[in-house]
């Protein structure tokens, strides 16, 4: 197979609001967010993905391999990261304007200190309607023994485990710092044994790595109430050294798992999923599979993502953000903060998924890394 083109540059958008709190965008009054935020493709704004740190005790060989975030990678100084109060405060306005979900990611959101704090602030945000937010977690699990007690406790209700393998040297070759998948197993036990419900397992499949572990995933997560969901390896940020070779298919992983345990497609609920799930013919259990390179699924794409500096990006493969941390630091009002994100999404058309390779990346413009803004 050849390989495709890389990249699409997605422009930063410019914003020049005079008074925002007294802008009008496409007709959507933010002073009163009654109907969600739209934007160039009539995509509501629905789900915010928090990056609360760009450390990462692992260096998966598809997303921080150790070759490029060595010793002397730098990270972000404490003081450039969101605090949470300014994280609380950014996530209000953001459920005000339709937000209904939010999802902790990082960089690894265990290694935050305290997130726990955190998540209890957020468990407190209600939509305009008065509903709860569907408030997640996406962690490699490495901490998650520790930690999963007071997550519960502080007001988590579901979580997401990223386990690329069961076998130990398939597992820990791809973690890049050979951290046992056992540790990881346990973190999901715990996770399992104080409630936390649903519990998925992401498994991210590079070709010629761990695609041998398709099927003993499949097995072992069969009849646990874990849903495991295999992730096309994609081309997100300028390190991980993606080829179209290393993608298995989303198909292919179905007509592996499907003569040893046949499945049954079930009808997806909402446009925004971004896995189309399976059952298990036998009613043990489903699993997902996430088709981004193969599939791609921009049209229902209702995603901003906030990174631990403070920058909002529309796409996943954008390459660059919008500041609203030094607006914020400078006594932005909430009121304003609503017209630069109303401003933002209005001229959102990301679909980078979409036309992947029929653009390339222009000179001198690189993607944002995944473990910068969350999965
Ligand atoms: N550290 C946490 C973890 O691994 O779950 C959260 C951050 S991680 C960036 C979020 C998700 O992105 C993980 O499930 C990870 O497997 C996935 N991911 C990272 N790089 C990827 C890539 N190149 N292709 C597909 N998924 C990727
Ligand atoms: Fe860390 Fe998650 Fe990226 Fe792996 S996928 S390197 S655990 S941020
Ligand atoms: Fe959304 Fe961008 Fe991914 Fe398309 S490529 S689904 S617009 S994040």
């Amino acid at each position: 197979m050849k390989a495709l083109a890389l990249g699409r540059v997605i422009p930063l958008v410019e914003v020049s609001v005079a008074d925002p709190a007294k802008q009008s965008f496409h007709g959507y009054d933010v002073t009163t967010a009654e109907s969600p935020l739209r934007d160039a493709r009539s995509r509501p704004l629905r789900d915010l993905r928090i990056s609360v740190t760009d450390r990462c005790n692992f260096r998966c060989i598809y997303c921080m391999p150790k070759e490029v975030f060595g010793k002397d990678y730098a990270f972000l100084p404490r003081h450039e990261l969101l605090s949470f109060e300014e994280i609380e405060r950014v996530a209000r306005v953001f459920v005000g304007l339709g937000v209904e979900k939010i999802r902790l990611s990082g960089g690894e959101p265990l290694l935050r200190k305290d997130l726990e704090h955190l998540v209890a602030r957020l468990a407190t945000l209600r939509t305009p309607q008065g509903a709860d937010v569907d408030l997640t977690l996406t962690t490699n699990g490495s901490l998650l023994s520790r930690k999963a007690r007071a997550l519960r406790d502080a007001g988590m209700k579901r979580i997401t485990i990223s386990l690329d393998a069961i076998d130990e040297a398939v597992f820990q070759r791809m973690n890049g710092v050979g951290f046992p998948a056992a540790v990881v197993l346990e973190g999901i036990d715990a996770a399992l044994r104080v409630g936390l419900a649903p519990v998925k397992v992401n498994m991210v499949v590079k070709r010629g790595v761990n695609d041998t572990q398709i099927l003993p995933m499949a097995a072992h997560f069969r009849g646990t109430g874990v849903e495991v969901r295999f992730i096309e390896f994609m081309d997100v940020g300028a390190s991980n050294g993606w080829n179209m070779e290393s993608v298995v298919p989303s198909s292919e992983v179905l007509d592996i798992i499907n003569p040893s345990f046949p499945l049954i497609a079930i009808r997806r609920k909402n446009p925004s999923d971004t896995s189309v799930r399976y059952r298990y013919a036998d009613g043990d259990g489903s699993i997902g599979v996430i088709s981004s390179v193969t599939q791609p699924f921009c049209g229902g794409c209702t995603r901003l993502r906030l990174s631990s500096d403070g920058r909002l990006y529309t796409c996943l493969f954008a390459s660059r953000g919008l500041d609203i941390r030094n607006p914020i630091r400078s006594g932005l009002s909430d009121e304003s903060l609503r017209g630069l994100v109303a401003d933002l999404w209005t001229k959102r058309a990301d679909r980078y998924s979409e036309g992947r390779g029929e653009n390339s990346v222009a000179h001198g413009q690189s993607k944002v890394e995944m473990s910068f803004i969350g999965g």
